[in-house]
């Protein structure tokens, strides 16, 4: 590849844009602020993250050959539209043939979980396996899946939902209608509902005493500090979340025989083998022992470019070295 690719995440608050070389390593990379809503709006905010982003590369290198960009929600690339995307405010917004039109590069466009999933691949710490599965524990439970080296999307492109996996028959409500869903047990918006409602009884005094009972205070690092700061009932339920992603894992590795799962995010970036740790005991516990004996796990390594290089890598697909 004698060319860049230009990776871009398009996040409900944040988009990030980066330059990539032909070993997917980010030459250059451009962050903004997601503001204002409606699609012309976030078009142009797209656009001049971008613009910033080309301007840091040298004139006399190489120039970009394609963009892949990353999107929240379902995305249909036939016909390149977004159709909607209620966090970042826009919809029926035709992002491939506006960014085609300004740029004259190719364009492709990826769920960001997806491209998330793909970049570890390609990239992160799943490079070299052929047989992955990723899950991202965030505000939701986003998860992808790559069967023999290729992003599998299923029938109408949905494929991978796997935080929908009913892991509790009775369990809570989630936010896709269903009951006892893995993302509403082991997402982090799972973690800190359980955790404001110790700190509302007083039951997490060092989480209450920084964001009271504030819900959206709740990062996964205010997690950690109450951990930390001898909150047991919230390092109980943070154990318990754990807990039903291993069983999530185990569901996972029956039904996929991976060779590896890849599971990124805050909770596993701030808690580490306190958290993964007891997912991985309970999947090992729980799979199938010949399968489980086949599977490693392993925490994401990209952080959030992730995104970035998955959305540039997802253009010419796994063929590039
Ligand atoms: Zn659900």
């Amino acid at each position: 590849m004698d060319s860049y690719l230009i990776g871009f995440d398009m996040g409900a608050t944040k988009m990030l844009c980066g330059v990539l070389d032909d070993k997917y390593q980010v030459i250059v990379k451009n962050k903004t602020r997601t503001k204002g809503s409606g699609n012309e709006a976030v078009f142009s905010t797209i656009c001049r993250c971008i613009d910033e982003c080309l301007a840091k590369l040298p004139s006399d290198g190489p120039r970009p050959s394609g963009i892949g960009i990353a999107c929240p929600g379902p995305i249909d690339d036939v016909d390149g539209v977004v159709r909607s995307a209620p966090n970042v405010g826009v919809a029926n917004f035709p992002l491939r043939r506006l960014l085609e039109e300004r740029y004259a590069l190719p364009v492709r466009l990826e769920n960001d979980v997806n491209a998330g999933v793909y970049g570890e691949f390609v990239a992160g710490a799943a490079r070299g396996k052929r047989h992955v599965i990723g899950l991202f524990p965030g505000t939701g439970l986003g998860g992808g899946i790559i069967i023999n080296g290729e992003l599998y999307s299923g029938a109408t492109g949905g494929a991978g939902e796997i935080g929908h996996m009913t892991v509790q028959t009775d369990g809570r409500i989630c936010g896709c209608g269903g009951y006892g869903c893995l993302e509403a047990l082991a997402s982090r918006s799972a973690i800190a509902k359980d955790a404001i409602a110790a700190a509302a009884g007083g039951d997490a005094p060092v989480l209450y005493a920084e964001v009271g009972t504030s819900l959206r205070k709740v990062t996964s690092g205010v997690l950690k500090r109450s951990v930390d700061g001898g909150d047991v009932a919230v390092k109980r339920i943070v154990e318990r979340a754990a807990y039903f992603l291993g069983i999530g894992m185990a569901n996972c590795v029956n039904i996929f025989n991976p060779q590896l799962i890849v599971i990124g995010g805050g909770l596993v970036e701030k808690f580490g083998s306190e958290y993964l740790g007891v997912a991985e005991r309970v999947m090992r516990e729980r799979a199938m022992p010949s399968l489980a004996d086949a599977v490693v796990v392993a925490a994401a390594e990209l952080g959030d470019y992730a995104t970035v290089i998955g959305a540039a890598a997802r253009l010419f697909g796994a063929d590039r070295p």
